[in-house]
C-alpha cells in the first residue's frame, strides 16, 4: 500500500513501525455547531484510509480528538449562558450520528481535549524545562519558534523571507505570519467560568498542544499516520511537530496525508464563508447518508472537489445501478461453482487502484467494470463459468473499502435508541387512546430526534431518517 506523504512530498510505501498496526492520529472537529459537509469530506477520506490499511491486512489504532474548549466553544457557551460541557455534547453527539450515517468506521478512541488538561500541562512544563517556550507579559505561555531547528519541515518554510519576533496568541495564521504560538492562554474576561489552573496561573490550553498531547498520550512518543485536511497542515500539524519533537526529542510522526478542500463555486466549503451545507441540511432535502458518502469518496482525496447537488443526482443513479445488478446476483442460482475470471481481473483493478494513494476513482472504475461483466454474463443465454458467488465475494470485497454497496442492510440493522423507544411506547398509547395531536406531536419529537415514524394496520413502525 503507496501513500503520499507531506512531509517527505513523495509516494511511499505504508508499513506499520510495530504490531503490524498502523496508529492513525486524525484530527476531529470542533464541537462549537454542526459539522459540514466539507469536514465530511476529511472524516470520510480517512475512513477510506483506515479501510484500505484493513483491506491489506493490517490493523489500525484510530484516535480522533475532540476540541471542546477553544475561542469558539467558549464564546457559544457563555453566550447561552450554559456550561462548556454541556453546549458541547449537543454537537457531540450530533457528530457520532452523522458519522454513523456515513457509515463511517468507528475510531477506538475519541479523547475529548477537557478531559486531558493534566496532560496538556505536563508537556507544557517539559517544553518550559527544555528552554523551548517562555511565560510572556500577557501571562500566556508561547513556544519559542527560532529555539526548535526543525521548524517548517512539513510546511516548508522559508525563514530568510520572514519577519522575526512575533507572537500569535490566536489558533490561526498563515505562513507569512509564523511567529511564537500560545501553548498556555492566560485567562481573560470573556473567559467566564471557563479556565483551569496551572503553574502559570488560570487559563486554557492552546489548540496545538491538545493533539500533541492526547496523541502520544493514546499513540505512543512516536507512531505511524497523522492526517487532517490541508487547511490543518499550517500551522496546526507543524506546530503539533515542534512541540512533540521538542519535548522527546524523538520523531513525531513518520506518515502524514492530508485531504485537498470541499469546495463551493471554487471556493472551500467553511463556517465563515457561510457557504456551507450541513449532513442534515443534505438529509431535509431528501437525499440519503450513503448517497453523500459515495460523492464525498469519489474523488481522490489530493483534488478539489466541488460541491454539486448534481453530484448527488448523479450517485442515486449510479447506486441504483449497482444494487440492481448486485440483488439480481444474489438471485442468480447457478448451481455451477467455479472461478470467475473477470469478477478476479476487476478486484485486482481495484486492489491495485487502492494501493496506489487511495485512487478511489479508478477504484469505483473497476467496480462498475464488474457490473458491467456481470450484467452482460446474466443477460447472454449461457452462462457457463459464471460463478455468482464468487461475483458477491468480490463486491462485498469492494464494499470493505468503499461502505456504500451493502450500507442499505446495515442500515436495517440499527437499534432503535431507548429514549426513542420510549418516545414510540408513549405515542402507541397515546393512539391507543385516540389522542390524535399528542401522537401528532410525538411523531415531530421522534422526528427531531432523527427517526422517521410510519404508520399501517400493523401499528408504528420506525427507521433512521436518511
Ligand atoms: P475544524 O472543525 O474546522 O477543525 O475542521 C475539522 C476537519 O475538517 C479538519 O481536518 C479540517 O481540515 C477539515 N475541513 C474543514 N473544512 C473542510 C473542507 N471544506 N473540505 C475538506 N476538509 C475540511
Ligand atoms: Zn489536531
Amino acid at each position: 500500500m503507496n501513500v503520499f506523504n507531506s512531509l517527505s512530498r513523495r509516494v511511499e510505501a505504508l508499513e506499520p513501525l510495530a504490531d503490524n498496526t498502523i496508529r492513525l492520529y486524525t484530527c476531529g472537529p470542533t464541537v462549537y455547531n454542526f459539522a459540514h459537509i466539507g469536514n465530511f469530506r476529511a472524516y470520510t477520506f480517512e475512513d477510506v484510509l483506515r479501510r484500505v490499511i484493513q483491506f491489506n491486512g493490517m490493523k489500525v489504532r484510530q484516535v480522533m480528538n475532540l476540541t471542546d474548549v477553544d475561542d469558539k466553544t467558549i464564546r457559544g457557551a457563555n453566550a447561552q449562558g450554559v456550561a462548556l460541557t454541556a453546549y458541547t455534547k449537543t454537537y457531540k453527539d450530533a457528530f457520532f450520528a452523522d458519522l454513523k450515517r456515513l457509515n463511517v468506521q468507528p475510531a477506538e478512541v475519541y479523547p475529548a481535549a477537557t478531559d486531558h488538561i493534566p496532560e496538556m500541562i505536563a508537556l507544557v512544563e517539559k517544553l518550559m524545562a527544555k528552554g523551548v517556550a517562555y511565560q510572556s507579559d500577557d501571562k500566556s505561555v508561547y513556544f519559542k519558534v527560532r529555539e526548535f531547528p526543525g521548524y517548517g519541515k512539513l510546511a516548508h518554510i522559508d525563514f530568510d523571507h520572514q519577519q522575526t519576533g512575533l507572537r500569535c496568541a490566536a489558533d490561526e495564521y498563515d505562513k507569512e505570519n509564523v511567529g511564537d504560538f500560545a501553548l498556555w492562554k492566560a485567562w481573560e474576561p470573556s473567559d467566564g467560568p471557563v479556565g483551569w489552573d496551572s503553574p502559570w496561573g488560570r487559563g486554557r490550553p492552546g489548540w496545538h498542544i491538545e493533539c500533541s498531547a492526547m496523541s502520544m498520550k493514546y499513540l505512543g512518543e512516536t507512531f505511524d499516520l497523522h492526517t487532517g485536511g490541508i487547511d490543518n497542515l499550517f500551522p496546526h500539524h507543524e506546530n503539533e511537530i515542534a512541540q512533540a519533537e521538542a519535548a522527546t526529542g524523538k520523531p513525531f510522526v513518520k506518515t502524514w496525508m492530508h485531504c485537498a478542500h470541499l469546495r463551493v463555486n471554487g471556493e472551500k466549503m467553511s463556517k465563515s464563508l457561510g457557504n456551507f451545507f450541513t449532513l442534515r441540511d443534505l438529509l431535509d432535502k431528501g437525499y440519503t447518508g450513503r448517497e453523500i458518502r459515495y460523492v464525498l469518496i469519489n474523488a481522490h482525496y489530493r483534488s478539489g472537489l466541488n460541491f454539486a447537488f448534481s453530484a448527488l443526482d448523479d450517485a442515486r443513479k449510479s447506486l441504483a445501478r449497482i444494487d440492481a445488478c448486485v440483488e439480481k446476483v444474489g438471485k442468480w442460482e447457478s448451481g455451477k461453482a467455479g472461478t470467475c475470471a473477470f469478477a478476479q481481473k476487476c478486484l485486482d483493478d481495484f486492489t491495485a487502484a487502492v494501493n496506489d494513494d487511495l485512487n478511489l476513482p479508478k477504484a469505483f472504475a473497476a467496480l462498475f467494470e464488474l457490473v458491467r461483466e456481470t450484467n452482460a454474463a446474466l443477460a447472454a443465454a449461457e452462462t457457463a463459468g459464471f460463478d455468482a458467488g464468487e461475483v458477491l465475494r468480490v463486491f462485498r470485497r469492494m464494499d470493505e473499502v468503499l461502505g456504500v454497496i451493502f450500507f442499505e442492510n446495515e442500515k436495517k440493522a440499527v437499534e432503535v435508541p431507548a429514549d426513542v423507544q420510549s418516545l414510540l411506547d408513549a405515542r402507541a398509547a397515546a393512539r391507543q387512546a385516540k389522542n390524535w395531536a399528542e401522537s401528532d406531536r410525538l411523531r415531530d419529537v421522534i422526528a427531531a430526534a432523527g427517526w422517521l415514524v410510519k404508520d399501517s394496520k400493523d401499528g408504528q413502525s420506525v427507521s433512521p431518517k436518511q
